[in-house]
């Protein structure tokens, strides 16, 4: 059945969209419902239909679902930051769970897979060490502060956010009494007028250091020095600052700070492990589960100080400095240079002297250290941005072989990706964990190991056999059909003996005579498309004939 726009519709909710919100069936007809939750049964409004699924409003919850809760905060449904906050915890994990195993099936085309129970909070509120309110006018002219509303920039008032820490606000009771009391105001977005943007508040768990940031659209900030005794007053306060960011745009810190009063930084600590943080620094926001998290990794490398260890997309360090405890030598290797300076920083705050830290892009620096040094790795661990590993770096891990491979992943979907490319080309998959490192929102993440698989099947001995033989005996490369077995392998597609002849020709690798070649100028060939032209193009270099 097909549905239109304002068709009302039943339906019970019997999912969960990657972006939280419910889905179920009307008479086949999919329907993604906001604010639904698995096991609902609703009455929806459709807004926007498409040929078989389509977006409807919650108009009424006729049953509600034996895993709804009242959510702890009342702002739950307007704000943008949580969306599972009516779910209870315990099927928050289990959806989360599944998640990451559907992806790995799916996508990864796994089956058995070896999942390890999801790693959840006891407490899974007041986990966030890092908030960061705008600060903006209310319609009668008040100032406020709060959260933005979903996809909006309309601020929810809200000083106490339930995943955020108790001195939240304070700070900011604070911060908007001086506001007023110095007649400071807000920036507004629309005219790019108004000093105070935002308020940064890092808190550290293990340490009680408290940094206050204002973000600033200007130089100064009036009275200053009275806003520092008052902050002050709260016991925990280490450092007061100023960021400033003049710049028309929807980033929220600037390059700039000043520190106003206390040190430029909080101290907090992962394990055993301290990490200084200053304003721009990136660091995992929930402390308690990031050391679960990395303890993980550690536990899967199973390191017993001989390793020699990469840890790729390193940040700050975090992870490297966890393993250098347990390896021989750490290489990091970061795309953003100031966190390789704070990464190197806190292997010196920690007296570490077996890491080593690398600026630049992971597919880039590690084959070149590889073709420069030759040195193997005995562990490889990665942990990328929500895109995954490129190509050309799980190619090098390949190449590398490593005994193992830790995957940290904050997109299962890209994860289930590039295990099963790792995974075509010889590795196992041993443990899967899902994380909840953000209990209350749609995001996993995912620790998984992988190890060096046993040389046993037919087709893996094809490829290692081809990787690790000397090149040079398959002057002409690989044959038409490895070729062929390749791309279908890789890429799903089926290419023609005719489309891998014209793309040798356009590569100037040698084809046998005349082979192929069009008769005459204007006969009609079909052409090899783009996505085909790629594809061969990877078997070629996989093959080393390019
Ligand atoms: N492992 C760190 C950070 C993980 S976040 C931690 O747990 O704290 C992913 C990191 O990858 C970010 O710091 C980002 O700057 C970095 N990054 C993104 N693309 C990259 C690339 N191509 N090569 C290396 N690092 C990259």
């Amino acid at each position: 059945m097909e549905y239109r726009k304002n068709d009302i519709v039943t339906l019970k909710i019997e999912d969960c969209g990657i972006d939280g919100e419910g889905i179920g069936k009307a008479d086949g007809f999919t329907v993604f419902v906001k604010d639904a939750v698995i096991g609902d049964t609703v009455r929806a409004k459709i807004m926007k239909a498409k040929k078989n699924y389509g977006y409807g409003r919650l108009e009424e919850i006729l049953t509600p679902s034996p895993n709804r809760v009242e959510p702890e905060c009342a702002f739950a449904r307007q704000c943008g930051g949580c969306q599972l906050q009516a779910l209870s915890y315990e099927k928050q994990l289990e959806f989360k769970a599944g998640k990451v195993k559907g992806h790995l099936e799916r996508i990864g085309g796994f089956t058995d897979i070896p999942m390890e129970e999801i790693l959840g909070m006891e407490q899974p509120f007041h986990y966030r060490n890092k908030a960061q309110f705008p600060v903006g006018k209310s319609k009668d002219g008040r100032i406020i502060t709060g959260f933005y509303a979903g996809r909006t920039h309309s601020i929810i008032e809200n000083r106490d956010c339930a995943l955020g820490v108790s001195q939240n606000k304070e700070v900011l009771d604070r911060v908007i009494s001086h506001m007023e009391k110095y007649h400071i105001q807000p920036y507004d977005e629309n005219t790019g007028k108004g000093l105070v943007r935002h308020v940064l508040i890092r808190y550290g768990f293990f340490t009680d250091e408290m940094m206050v940031c204002l973000i600033i659209n200007g130089e100064e900030l009036p009275g200053e020095d009275a806003l520092v005794k008052s902050l002050r007053e709260i016991p925990e306060t280490v450092s007061v600052m100023v960021n400033v960011n003049k710049k028309r745009n929807n980033v929220i810190l600037g390059e700039t700070v000043r520190l106003l009063w206390g040190k430029p930084y909080i101290t907090d600590k992962i394990g055993e492990i301290s990490y200084q943080i200053s304003p721009l620094s990136f660091f995992q926001v929930n402390p308690y589960q990031t050391g679960r998290l990395y303890g993980k990794a550690l536990e899967y490398a199973d390191l017993t100080s001989n390793e020699t260890v990469w840890d790729l997309y390193c940040g700050i360090g975090t992870i490297s400095l966890f393993l250098a405890q347990k390896a021989k030598m750490v290489r990091g290797v970061e795309i953003i240079p100031a966190a390789i300076e704070n990464a190197k920083e806190n292997a010196k705050l920690n007296g570490f002297t077996n890491t080593e830290f690398f600026v630049g892009k992971a597919e880039e620096v590690l084959p070149e250290q590889y073709a420069r040094t030759g040195e193997r790795a005995d562990v490889i661990v990665v942990d990328p941005p929500r895109k995954g590993c490129d190509e050309t770096l799980l190619a090098t891990i390949i190449e590398m072989q490593p005994d193992r491979v830790v995957y940290v992943s904050c997109d299962s979907a890209t994860l289930a990706r590039d295990l099963k490319y790792l995974c075509a080309h010889g590795y196992q998959l041993k443990k899967v964990c899902p994380v909840d490192m953000f209990p209350n929102t749609v995001s996993v993440e995912t620790v998984v190991l992988l190890s060096k698989g046993k040389v046993d099947s037919k087709k893996i001995r094809v490829e290692f056999s081809l990787e690790d033989m000397d090149m040079s005996e398959f002057q002409d490369g690989a044959t038409y059909p490895q070729i062929k077995e390749y791309v279908l392998e890789h890429t799903g597609l089926k290419v023609s003996n005719l489309y891998i002849s014209q793309i040798k020709r356009k590569c100037g690798i040698g084809v046998g005579k005349n082979y192929n070649l069009p008769k005459s100028e204007d006969s009609r060939q079909p052409q090899c498309p783009p996505e085909k032209e790629k594809a061969i193009r990877e078997a070629f270099k996989y093959f080393g004939m390019i």
